[in-house]
């Protein structure tokens, strides 16, 4: 420990008064003060110090950071549609709207406005999911991950649920099927092989105990060669001849068709799943959230389950859900970004080029392969166009894209900047290139 460093601490009236500090309020300005003064001296008596940083400085600094919204807009320029990490699908205007008017007053979230009387939280998905989807009935949860974990806690606790060896599978973060379903209390009963399964396995897998047939879409892999799997119309044949019923996890969740090889939710459900499972925030292109739709009475156990309580949907997303599907509804899929990002052709990027004209940059187009991301559509590629940019170190450039507001997340790849008009939406491309031209003059 240092002594004499702790001697050197500014003293607080002294740190309060330092002129830099003086555009701070009062109590933001003493407060953030104290905190950093407890941290030094924490870090001094722990021997972490070994000589003192600009503390006025670093006041300022860690207050602009708590004055600061860390979750803000950022423009994506990676063409990635449904990037995890950049928030998936944006939402559609008409979504935004229906947010910002829940939001910024009271809703009839549980009103019916006709009787005055107590109405359900779903009401306004309901009939949507319903006509688009030609299900008995449908609710949504807070995400898949949760819709899975629900169904098989109300359908398949205490019971056997018999699943594929090539569909055990790991969404992202610790999200693995056999895993949620030790959770849930159903007995996970493994057939066939990696790569091969029949129908047959399932049918030798039943017995008394079955409750569940499952199936799970391979969302985010593909298993390519030598394989086989059961359509949805065989395993719910199994699943009738053993009165229990049939599952499917579809992640995805298309409701256009067009989107890759991605199967439709009406088509599995048409194909006799009796219950599919999938997400709001991937093809839907809707809000995060989770559907369960199918057959009446399993749903309604689902929603009976006291889970359901714990996993419901804030009245924001059901609103922001309730206005996609109506758009879906409508047929007004032009107004779902995401829908237009995943079925557009090569992109045009005459407009970004024409912006950057004398950024002091090399400037090329460049044909590229895009992916959807987001755990949909693997391996499905999207022939792309790129504006790439080189002269500067590419690291360096895309750091000075991220760090300015809006931001602006580029990719990086062959030595250069790379940015998709794909994902771009109405307007950005003008921030785009002014984000390009500071970024270019302040090095
Ligand atoms: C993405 C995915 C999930 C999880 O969905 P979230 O909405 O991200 O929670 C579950 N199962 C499959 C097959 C998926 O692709």
């Amino acid at each position: 420990m240092d002594n004499t460093l702790l001697r050197q601490l500014p003293k607080v009236d002294r740190l309060l008064s330092a002129p830099e500090l003086g555009e701070l309020p009062d109590t933001l300005r003493a407060d953030t003060a104290r905190r950093v003064l407890d941290e030094l001296r924490t870090g001094i008596l722990a021997g972490e110090l070994t000589a003192l940083p600009d503390v006025p400085a670093l006041v300022l600094l860690r207050a602009k950071a708590r004055q600061t919204q860390h979750l803000v807009r950022v423009i994506n320029a990676t063409g990635i549609v449904l990037h995890t990490n950049l928030g998936r699908a944006p939402l559609a205007q008409a979504a935004c709207e229906a947010v910002h008017a829940v939001a910024s007053g009271y809703s009839n979230a549980e009103l019916l406005l006709e009787t005055g009387l107590r109405g359900g939280r779903l009401d306004g998905i309901h009939d949507p999911l319903v006509e688009l989807l030609g299900c008995e009935d449908a609710i949504a949860v807070n995400n898949n991950a949760a819709a899975v974990f629900l169904a098989l806690s109300a359908l398949g606790a205490g019971r056997e649920c018999i699943v594929s060896r090539g569909e055990l599978v790991k969404i992202g973060g610790s999200f693995r099927v056999p895993d949620i379903m030790a959770l849930s209390g159903a007995r996970l009963v493994e057939v066939g092989t990696t790569n091969r399964t029949r129908a047959a396995d399932y049918q030798r897998a039943v017995t008394e105990d079955t409750g569940l047939v499952m199936r799970v879409h391979p969302s985010n892999f593909k298993v390519v060669g030598f394989t086989e799997r059961p359509t949805t119309a065989e395993l719910a044949e199994v699943a009738a001849s053993a009165r229990v019923p049939m599952i499917e996890d579809l992640g995805s969740g298309a409701m256009v068709p067009g989107l890759g090889d991605e199967p439709m939710v009406a088509d599995v459900l048409r194909d006799g799943a009796d219950l599919v499972l999938f997400s709001g925030d991937k093809l839907l292109g809707g809000p995060q959230a989770g559907i369960l739709a199918g057959r009446r009475d399993l749903v309604q156990a689902c929603r009976k389950h006291p889970l359901y309580r714990a996993l419901r949907l804030d009245k924001m997303v059901l609103a922001a859900l309730e206005a996609t599907l109506r758009l879906y509804v409508a047929g007004r899929t032009d107004e779902i970004p995401t829908v237009g990002m995943l079925t557009l052709g090569r992109p045009d990027c005459a407009a970004l080029v024409a912006g950057l004209d004398g950024c002091g940059l090399d400037v090329q187009v460049e044909d590229d392969v895009g992916f959807s991301g987001g755990g949909a559509l693997p391996g499905h590629e999207l022939p792309t166009r790129v504006v790439a940019l080189r002269g500067v170190p590419p690291q360096d450039l895309a750091h000075a894209l991220r760090t300015r507001s809006p931001a602006v997340v580029p990719r990086v790849a062959r030595d250069a900047v790379l940015l998709d008009p794909r994902t771009l939406l109405p307007g950005e491309i003008d921030d785009v290139v002014a984000a390009v031209r500071q970024a270019t003059i302040a090095r």
